[in-house]
This record gives structure tokens, C-alpha cells and sequence, in this order.
């Protein structure tokens, strides 16, 4: 396989100092750095960051500026993004990227749906997106109020009536999971394409949505991922690599490997495991 010119020069290894940490959350932080490279992402791009002596961690791009500035958040779930979390701004972290493809900017009207941490590419796109759709629907489910991110920023591009926000506890919004609104949005108003990214079981639900009402369909997967340039196969999903041809998969893909999506993934030995 030959590497083209941009993926060698993402992925050659830099370090870079951390800027800025936010609390969003009891579990999540957003981090700013700065990296050319990095700074050319997409929405749905991701980057690798690495702590030093601990793990490097594929994360979503949250945002960029032309200045080469880099935002990205991570939620406490394990060893590196607990050793992340405890770490301060003026801090050193290693780098490479950004990887991977990222969603389509279609004309017309869009619908997102994100859970959890899976709303950072999809604030990302709203961004970009802001200016060229027709209309921007936003669905955002989360377990509680708590984790239940960056409702201000989207309801401030969205605008505020175009943001369904849902909660598992009712803590905030209408209590339910994130698809429940969106058999009633499907039903009564007309989307061009609907944008996704969160756990696999939602999006899985999202794209059958899709399917029925016959609506283009793109979304952003997350598998155990490793060399990031398509070599270990550790983020294999059915005939795709996760980390080049993907994250971001469309419908059609998704149906050539529906034994998979929404089912099973490798673990960090390359067992099959269920979701
Ligand atoms: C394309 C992509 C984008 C992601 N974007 C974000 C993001 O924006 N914010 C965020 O908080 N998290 C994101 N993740 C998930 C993040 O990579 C994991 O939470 C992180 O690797 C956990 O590391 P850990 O050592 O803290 O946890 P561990 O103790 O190693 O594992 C905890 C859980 O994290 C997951 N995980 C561990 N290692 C990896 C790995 N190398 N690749 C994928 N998943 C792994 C597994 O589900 C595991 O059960 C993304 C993952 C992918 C693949």
C-alpha cells in the first residue's frame, strides 16, 4: 500500500503544549493545542493524541482556526483519559494527524442526531454547516442533564427551536432516548440527509429511520483503533478499516456490513465482541 504525501506528513508524530482545559462535565474536559497539521481538519476527522508513558487515543476534532489552534474533548473512561484528565494546561502530549474521511456537506435540510461524546464531530459540522443548509435540526440524547454537552453552542447555530434535547432520567428535556422524537420529526417535515454519531445501537436505529423514509444517511463510527494508516486492521468493520475508510460511513456501506453495525467489534486483541 502507498501512503500519499498528506497522509505521511499527518501522520509523522509531533508534540505540541496544552493551551486551555475546560470542565464541561463531572466526566468530560475540552482541551486546546496548537498543530498546523491538525488544524486542516474536516468534521468527522480525528486526530491521535498521545500521553506520554501512558496510551495514544483516537478523539474526534471539535474544532479549528486558521491560527492552527485545535479543540477536542474526551470523556474519563480509562487509564490514558483519566491520566489526561489530571494533567494541566502548559502540559507536553504527542500528536499525529488528522485521519480518516469526514462527512458530505449536503444542500437542503439536515438532521443530526448525536449521543454522548459523539456530539463533538456533529458540533463541528453544524459549524461549517451553519451557513449553507436550509434548515438545521439537532437531536442530542444523553443519560442525564450532566453529560448532555454543548446545549448553549447548539442551540446558538440551530437556533433554539430546532434543538430536541433528550435525557434517559428526564433530568432535562423530554425524558426518552434521542430516537423517540425523531419518528415524529420523520414523520411530519422533510429532511435531505441526517447526520449521526454516537453508540452504535442508536445510530443503527437511525439509519433504519433513514431507510424508511428514504433519506440520505451519513455517520461516524468508533472502533478500537491502533496504527491509524490501515495496517493492523484492529478497527476492521466487515470489508472497511475504520480509520481510512471510514469514520464516517454511509447507508449503503453500513447495509454491506449490517451483520456487524450495531452488533460487534473488535476488542485490542482483534477478538469479535458484542457491542
Ligand atoms: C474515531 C474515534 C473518535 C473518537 N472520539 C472521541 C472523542 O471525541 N472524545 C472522547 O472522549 N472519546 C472519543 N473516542 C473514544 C476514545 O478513543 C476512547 O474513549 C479512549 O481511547 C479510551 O482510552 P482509555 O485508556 O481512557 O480507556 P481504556 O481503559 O483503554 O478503555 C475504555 C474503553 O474505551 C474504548 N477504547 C479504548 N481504547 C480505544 C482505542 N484505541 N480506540 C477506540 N476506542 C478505544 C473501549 O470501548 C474501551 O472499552 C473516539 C474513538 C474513535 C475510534
Amino acid at each position: 500500500m502507498r501512503l500519499s504525501a498528506y497522509r505521511i506528513a499527518a501522520n509523522k508524530h509531533r508534540t505540541t503544549q496544552i493551551l486551555d482545559i475546560t470542565t464541561q462535565s463531572a466526566t468530560v474536559k475540552t482541551y486546546t493545542f496548537k498543530d498546523k497539521e491538525c488544524a486542516k481538519a474536516l468534521p468527522g476527522q480525528f486526530l491521535m493524541l498521545w500521553i506520554p508513558g501512558i496510551d495514544e487515543i483516537p478523539l474526534s476534532v471539535l474544532d479549528v482556526k486558521e491560527d492552527g489552534t485545535v479543540f477536542i474533548v474526551v470523556k474519563k473512561v480509562g487509564e490514558a483519559t483519566e491520566a489526561l484528565h489530571k494533567m494541566k494546561a502548559g502540559e507536553i502530549v504527542g500528536v499525529r494527524g488528522p485521519f480518516g474521511n469526514s462527512f458530505t456537506l449536503k444542500k437542503g435540510n439536515a438532521l443530526l442526531v448525536g449521543g454522548g461524546t459523539g456530539i463533538t464531530p456533529l458540533l463541528f459540522l453544524t459549524k461549517k454547516y451553519a451557513s449553507k443548509a436550509n434548515r438545521l435540526v439537532f437531536v442530542m440524547g444523553a443519560k442525564t442533564r450532566d453529560d448532555l454537552l454543548f446545549v448553549d453552542d447548539l442551540e446558538k447555530i440551530c437556533g433554539k427551536g430546532n434543538l430536541i434535547a433528550t435525557t434517559d432520567d428526564g433530568s432535562y428535556g423530554m425524558k426518552c432516548l434521542a430516537t423517540t422524537p425523531l419518528e415524529v420529526l420523520l414523520a411530519k417535515e422533510k429532511f435531505d440527509t441526517i447526520y449521526t454519531c454516537g453508540p452504535e445501537r442508536m445510530m443503527l436505529q437511525v439509519l433504519n429511520l433513514a431507510e424508511k423514509h428514504g433519506i440520505a444517511f451519513e455517520a461516524s463510527l468508533e472502533r478500537f483503533m491502533k496504527c491509524t494508516i490501515g495496517l493492523c486492521g484492529n478497527c476492521m468493520i466487515g470489508k472497511y478499516r475504520v480509520c481510512i475508510d471510514g469514520p464516517v460511513f454511509t447507508s449503503n456501506q453500513l447495509k454491506e456490513v449490517k451483520a456487524e453495525f450495531g452488533f460487534s467489534k473488535l476488542d485490542f486483541r482483534g477478538r469479535k465482541i458484542p457491542l
